[in-house]
């Protein structure tokens, strides 16, 4: 049979896309490949088709047990012979598929990467007739990639074992410095080399500054994809279930996904997810990789992706069936904090720096007003035009800025007359005339900013932090206190104006719930809650409320947790609070609840 009738017959398609025919007659002539093109750009079918048209058998080295699985299914489906060996088969199935291979059955081998540790499969790889190789999401290879493997490292084991046999690598993320990676790790000779271009025409891409915690942001975006098949990204496990909640309490029905749940429950969602039987999960990245569904319509991020790379691989689950598709990234300069901290963590090496750097990168990508399409395919080292309408910058390019200079000067006098000692959220209630008693107490009512900044709501005054975070006019110090920089200074002196994309002010404002803990509390325990909240405060120096809020010892005071896991329930206690102070109080929580 030839190319065009395998294409038809076994796959159903009546022509190649552009690049995969290139790519065929490459490994049907013996050469090594290097393939990097798109998600959903049809990758598969550049190895799945030739080993049709060659003797021998294929092995197909892909780091998910999921995506083999389905992948093999599918084959099967269209009457190809595809197996699988991993830990899902047990050894009857195994001893079966060895046979099968052995009689020359088979034409895709499946495997994950740690198989090849394994000596007993490794001589039975030297018995078969392997036509070529395949590795499949071939940046693992790379430590500087974004999802090294210690795996795939292993994988230069097959030129130095199988030195004729061809190798074809496939990936839908390299810069040019990964590709060459990928090359040299898998001692590819002269590789054909076929990069994609990567503007995926079918989304639309866009990218908000979160407001709070974006949930209405998210509402307002699922409204226009009611019924659709979708991901929301998020960093925690602990969110991932809070905004599931939150949805189904909105009447969307939503599932949470993350590493700590049960495999069965993962696995259920899973599946559901595919076969559409529920229409959007709430994840940490933990969800999606490599996940082989064509009609995802959209994709969230609630917070900012550490790089790129992340971002586009995460954005590119939407619309592999080339149909319309949308993503929406939300962001605050709280994540952006947040992510530095992940690296500040990080053990001395040249790929934290590395790690600054591609945040870098994705700050500047998000906080960007040039075309998102462009400004991807350029961090990737390929050149695009503005892509005119699929994104949010392009769809609206006169978005009128407006110039808040004046509420930036209110803004920076007031973290300078607070003395650069406290948080955004307590300066911005000092300038809209709070009565909190941490205000009165510290005499901050007194000052000349106390009060001026009413004309703007609370949310717009964060917004405007972010924006002068952003222009590195302000940093985050420890404790999240906010310190003027000399640009801040110059603003603040009224020789530097700033300005702010109009619509980052106008969102429309969420109506703030009061939560209010006060009604139910319990007097006694906040009492011993909060006399230990003086004392650690002492010993490091710290005022009070940096340790918790009087909030969070009341809720504390109510739930009584006795576990981290319970800890991080509590009003206002993440994973960094904890760390910092958690045990101590659990220690007097236990005693309290006896
Ligand atoms: P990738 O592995 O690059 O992410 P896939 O191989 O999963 O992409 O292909 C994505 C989609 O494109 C699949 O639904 C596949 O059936 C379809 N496809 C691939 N090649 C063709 C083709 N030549 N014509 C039409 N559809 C194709
Ligand atoms: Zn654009």
């Amino acid at each position: 049979m030839k190319k065009q009738e395998i294409l038809q017959n076994y796959f159903g398609h009546s022509s190649f896309r552009p690049l995969q025919e290139e790519v065929v007659d490459a490994i049907v002539a013996g050469e090594d490949v290097l393939m990097i093109l798109p998600t959903g750009g049809g990758k598969s079918l550049c190895y799945q088709l030739p080993t049709l048209l060659m003797e021998g058998v294929t092995v197909v080295i892909s780091p998910l047990l999921a995506l083999m699985h389905d992948q093999v299914v599918a084959l099967r489906a269209n009457g190809i012979a595809a197996a699988m060996l991993s830990s899902m088969q047990d050894m009857e199935e195994s001893r079966e598929i060895e046979q099968q291979l052995r009689a020359g059955e088979i034409k895709l081998l499946y495997v994950a990467p740690e198989r090849l540790k394994n000596s007993y499969f490794f001589n039975l790889l030297h018995e078969l007739p392997l036509n070529f190789f395949v590795v499949d999401e071939a940046h693992c290879v790379s430590e500087w990639g974004h999802e090294f493997r210690e795996d795939y490292r292993k994988l230069s084991l097959l030129k130095e074992t199988f030195a004729t046999t061809p190798i074809a690598a496939f990936t839908a993320t390299a810069t040019h410095a990964v590709e060459q990676d990928i090359a040299s790790q898998l001692q590819l000779e002269t590789p054909k080399r076929v990069r994609g271009s990567l503007f995926r025409e079918n989304l639309m891409i866009g990218v908000q500054h979160r407001i709070k915690d974006g949930r209405a942001q998210l509402m307002s975006f699922l409204g226009a994809h009611e019924g659709e098949s979708g991901i929301i990204y998020t960093l925690s496990r602990k969110s991932t279930e809070a905004i599931a909640g939150y949805l189904r309490s909105r009447g969307v029905e939503a599932r949470a996904y993350h590493a700590g749940l049960p495999t069965e429950e993962k696995n259920s969602t899973f599946a559901d997810f595919v076969a559409d039987r529920v229409q959007i999960v709430v994840a940490t990245i933990a969800f999606g990789m490599g996940i082989d569904k064509s009609n995802i319509r959209f994709v969230v991020h609630m917070t900012l992706p550490k790089t790129l790379e992340n971002f586009y691989q995460e954005i590119g689950r939407a619309g592999r069936d080339g149909l319309e598709a949308e993503t929406l990234l939300l962001f605050s300069a709280a994540d952006i904090v947040q992510q530095k901290s992940f690296i500040d963590d990080l053990p001395e090496s040249p790929y934290k720096a590395h790690a600054y750097n591609k945040l870098e990168q994705m700050v500047r990508f998000a906080n960007s007003e040039a075309c998102r399409h462009q400004a991807i395919a350029s961090y990737f080292d390929d050149r695009i035009e503005a892509c005119g309408t699929r994104c949010d910058n392009c769809s609206m390019p006169e978005s009128s800025k407006i110039d808040i200079t004046d509420a930036a000067r209110k803004l920076l006098s007031a973290i300078y007359r607070t003395q650069q000692r406290f948080g955004l959220h307590y300066v911005i209630d000092v300038l809209r005339g709070s009565r909190e008693q941490r205000i009165l107490e510290n005499g901050h009512d007194a000052l000349s900013v106390y009060g001026i900044g009413e004309t703007y709501s609370k949310a717009q005054w964060l917004t405007i932090g972010d924006r002068l975070l952003e222009l590195g006019a302000v940093t985050i110090g420890e404790f999240k206190v906010y310190c003027l920089t000399p640009s801040g200074t110059e603003i603040l002196k009224g020789s530097k104006k700033v300005d702010l994309k109009e619509e980052r002010l106008s969102i429309r404002k969420t109506v703030k719930k009061k939560e209010d803990f006060s009604a139910d509390y319990d007097t006694e325990r906040f009492e011993k809650l909060r006399l230990l909240r003086t004392e650690m405060a002492q010993a490091q120096g710290v005022p009070p409320y940096i340790i918790f809020s009087d909030k969070t010892l009341k809720d504390m005071s109510v739930k009584l947790p006795q576990s981290k896991e319970a800890m991080l329930e509590v009003h206002g206690i993440g994973e960094v609070k904890y760390e910092r102070y958690g045990e101590q109080f659990l220690v007097l929580l236990r005693e309290l609840s006896i």
